[in-house]
Parts: C-alpha cells; structure tokens; sequence
C-alpha cells in the first residue's frame, strides 16, 4: 500500500485501517498500534512454538514466556489498552483506536493475554472499573489491572437456557452478613491454572420478586472459598484449551461475605448489560486478525511453484481468483461494520451502540469461520493439520458464534427491534399517498382503479 498522509512513513500496523478510522484516531494513539504490530510480529507470532511447547511441558501453568512478555509489556505501556479513556483507570484509547490494536493482537491467539487485553480478562475488569466501590476495586480491580491476578465470569449453568439470563437458577441465600451459594456452572476458566484469582458470579437471590429482571446478583468468589470445586475441565471441540481452559463447576454451601456483592442485591442485570458490549467487538476484532492471517496463508499456497493440480498454480484457477476476492471484500466490509460499532460506543454509548455491536456479533463470526474454511480448502489436506494453524484460527471464530450470548438470540433481538420500527413506515408511506392525492388532480393524473375501487396500498 502506497503512503497516505495519514500513514506517512508506510508503517504495515496501519496498513488496513479505513481512512476514516484513521483520520479519528490520535497520534498517541497512531503510536500505540505500530507498537503492538511491532510486538506481535517480532514477540508473539515467530514465538508461537516456544509457547506450545511450554504448554505441553505444564498444561495448567501460564508459559513461562507469555509471562516474561506480560512483564515487558507492561514495562512498555502496552497493558490493558482496551479500557475505554472514559475510564479513570484507562491508558487513554478509545474504543476505535483500540478496535485497530485489538485486530493485530488477534493475529495470535495469545497476544492478547501478553498485553493483559484477554477474555474474559477485558470485560471483567470493565465490570469492576464501572460497578465496584472505591473498596473492592483496591482489592479485585487493581491486582487484574496490574496483573498479578486472573479472573472468570461464571454466569452459564448446564441446566438451563442461559442466554436468557432471567433463567439463571444458582441460588445465593443470606445468611446475616454472609452469603451462600448452592448450584452448578459452566465455562469461566479453569481453577487448575494457578493464576486465577476469583469469579464473578451470577446467581439468584430473590426467586419470588415480581420483576424477573430483579431477581438476580453478582457477587466476587475468590477461588479457593470451601465448597466450591471444579469438576472437569470442559474440552471446547475436542480441544482443552490450557492453559486457560473452561471449568464445570458445584457450588455447595459456599460462603462469603456480603461486602463481594458488586452494586448491590437484585442488581445483576444492571451489570450484565453494562458488561458485554466492548467484549463483543474486542471478540470481532482479533477474529479479523485471526482471518487475515489464515487469508494470506491462503494466498501463500495459492502461488506455490511446487504443487499443481492439472499442471496450474492454485491461484491461476479462475474460482480460486474469485473465492479471493470475496474473502478480501468480506474482511473488509467486516472491519468496517465492527470499526462502526465501536465509534458508535465512542459517540453515543454503549446502550446507544446496541444494534450495531449485535450486527458485528452476528456477522463477524459467521463471516470468520467461513473464511477461514475456504482457506483450509485452498491449503488442501494440510490445512487441516497441525501444519498450520487454520484449525484453532477456525475453531475459535466458531465458537465466538456461541460465547457472549449465541448468534440467533442477538438476531432475535435485532429482528423483533426492527419489526417496532415498521408502524413508523406505515405512517411515512401513507404521507407518500396523501400527497399523491393532492398532486395527482393538479397533472391530471388519477389513482388507478381495481375493480372500481381506488387501490390502497395502506
Ligand atoms: C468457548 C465458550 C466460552 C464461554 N465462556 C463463558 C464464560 O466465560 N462464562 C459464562 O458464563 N459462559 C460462557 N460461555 C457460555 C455461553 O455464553 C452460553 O453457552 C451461551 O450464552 C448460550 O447459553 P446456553 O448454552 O445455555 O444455550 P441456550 O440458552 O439453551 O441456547 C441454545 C440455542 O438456542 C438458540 N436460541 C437461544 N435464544 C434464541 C432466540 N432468542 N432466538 C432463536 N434461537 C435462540 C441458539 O441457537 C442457542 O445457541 C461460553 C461458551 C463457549 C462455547
């Protein structure tokens, strides 16, 4: 890509980035991802090795180079830049500039964990940053900030729907100024790990309140709290996932104290609300990352001296130059469609940006896991082994397609949005016929008739 005035040195961190993102984002802010380009593709990517087989050394245990990088990162100002500069606590991005930061870092699957900018890890500490008193975020927010803790979000239970969270069934009784729970969750990351710190739980605290929406809580468990156990670590297609990993867990009789309650009893909704819309498109950014990657694989085979079908290059087949094309204008219309969400969140709020956060949920994802498909295709037999990694790029847009809220309820919700919207047509539409009736006499035009009766289309 050519210079522009906006990337006058040419620098590739800001190669993809939309003109009028960039004309948005501050030179701070210009500085910042060409230092996370430049972290992830000299530290992260050509190290991913090293870290695989820090894992299978010690499954459990964070790889001793991802928490050598967590130390220079930090050192560096490269740690959580995800917090929105609303945020007192911020580095000082907004979510835009942070959405171009977050599409490099998902070039690996573990860049993120290395700039404290990981899921659940983001939405979590925005959970506390906003919802916590001037007291529990000393004790909870601050070590997450500076990373000497991890947390989970433990909302999913297996035995009910739980995307409609009015469902959540766990019980968190008082009793004086404690609070027990009693139930079972899935998903939040493994308590094998030893650097997971606590939970923030959902659960139900007044089952009989009239207002479903106020019949649940969050409280803090700190993971060593007696009667809480992890059963299994839950495989997510067939892959475990460590070192992070994705619990099952019983809560019996675990008992803390009332002060973890976050915001307060009843709350729960509140918080749930305030909490996912930055993870989602954090999610659709490093999703981005992830398929460019697989894409320039993709394109990488395609021009391989060494192997043709029939004689030809995978990339002089004419449905190959097509299937590109449609990957890099899909890519790009995704980027587009996440980068206005996360302006919309910037202008207007959170709440405001609801519809075009769900947008990128659905979209991004479904868009992603294609992609990258059509890549493993290109790469043949070995795009489906450990030869790349196409499989764990394909198997994490997959699964974003459920976590954080499954695809189809947020379709939902766009669609019964969309459907309140249709009386306001109706009423726009029959101004188009009432002027029609006083402009059609005055040309000589008049309503056409069936059957004798002037057609109405309203
Ligand atoms: C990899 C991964 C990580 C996760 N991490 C966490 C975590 O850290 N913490 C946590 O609490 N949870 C986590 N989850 C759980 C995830 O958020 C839930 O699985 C999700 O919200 C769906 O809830 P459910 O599984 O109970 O499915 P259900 O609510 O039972 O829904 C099942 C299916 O029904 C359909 N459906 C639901 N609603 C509608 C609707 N309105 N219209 C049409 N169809 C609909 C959808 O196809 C949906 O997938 C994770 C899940 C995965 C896969």
């Amino acid at each position: 890509m050519a210079p522009t005035l906006l990337n006058q040195d040419n620098h590739p961190g800001l190669a993809r980035i939309p003109p009028w993102v960039l004309a948005k984002c501050s030179p701070k802010a210009i500085e910042t991802i060409k230092k996370v380009y430049d972290w992830v593709e000299n530290e992260c990517i050509p190290a991913e090795p090293i870290v695989k087989a820090q894992v299978a050394a010690k499954k459990w245990r964070t790889p001793p180079y991802i928490k050598e990088l967590r130390k220079r990162a930090k050192a560096q100002g490269l740690f959580n830049l995800f917090l929105p500069r609303t945020f007192k606590e911020s580095p000082g991005l907004t979510n835009l500039e942070y959405a171009c930061c977050a599409e490099i870092m998902g070039r690996c699957y573990w860049a993120p964990m290395t700039m404290n900018c990981h899921a659940p890890e983001t939405g979590n500490i925005e959970l506390l940053a906003k919802f916590c008193n001037e007291a529990q975020k000393k004790k909870w927010l601050q070590p997450l900030l500076d990373g000497e803790t991890s947390s989970a979000y433990s909302m999913t239970e297996p035995d009910v729907a739980s995307s409609d969270a009015t469902n959540i069934n766990c019980r968190i009784t008082r009793d004086g100024d404690t609070l027990v729970i009693n139930g079972r969750k899935l998903y939040g990351n493994a308590a094998w790990n030893e650097d997971l710190g606590f939970y923030i739980l959902m659960g139900c605290s007044d089952p009989e309140n009239p207002n479903p929406w106020a019949r649940h809580t969050t409280v803090i468990v700190p993971k060593d709290t007696p009667g809480l156990k992890m059963v299994r670590n839950l495989t997510i297609m067939n892959m475990d996932w460590a070192p992070e990993g994705h619990g099952e867990y019983v809560y019996e009789n675990v008992r803390i104290p009332a002060e973890n309650i976050i915001l307060g009893e009843g709350r729960a909704f509140e918080i749930a609300q305030g909490r996912l819309g930055p993870g989602r498109i954090h999610h659709c950014m490093r999703l981005l990352g992830q398929s460019e990657r697989a894409y320039e694989l993709a394109l990488i085979r395609a021009i391989d001296e060494r192997k043709k079908p029939r004689g030809k290059r995978i990339a002089d087949f004419d449905s190959n130059i097509e299937r590109i094309a449609d990957m890099r204008m899909e890519l790009d219309a995704m980027r587009l469609v996440t980068m206005n969400a996360a302006d919309t969140m910037d202008q207007f709020g959170n709440k405001a940006g609801r519809y075009a956060i769900a947008q990128s949920k659905i979209m991004v994802p479904l868009a992603a896991a294609k992609i990258i498909d059509e890549c493993m295709q290109m790469f043949g037999g070995q795009g489906l082994t450990q030869h790349t990694p196409l499989p764990e790029l394909w198997t994490y847009a997959r699964f974003v397609r459920v976590a954080d809220g499954p695809d189809a309820a947020h379709r939902h919700q766009v669609g019964r949005d969309q459907i309140k919207t249709a009386k306001g047509f109706k009423e726009r539409h029959e101004r188009y016929q009432n002027r029609f009736e006083e402009l059609g006499p005055k040309w000589g035009v008049e309503p056409e008739y069936i059957r004798g009766d002037p057609v109405h289309l309203l």
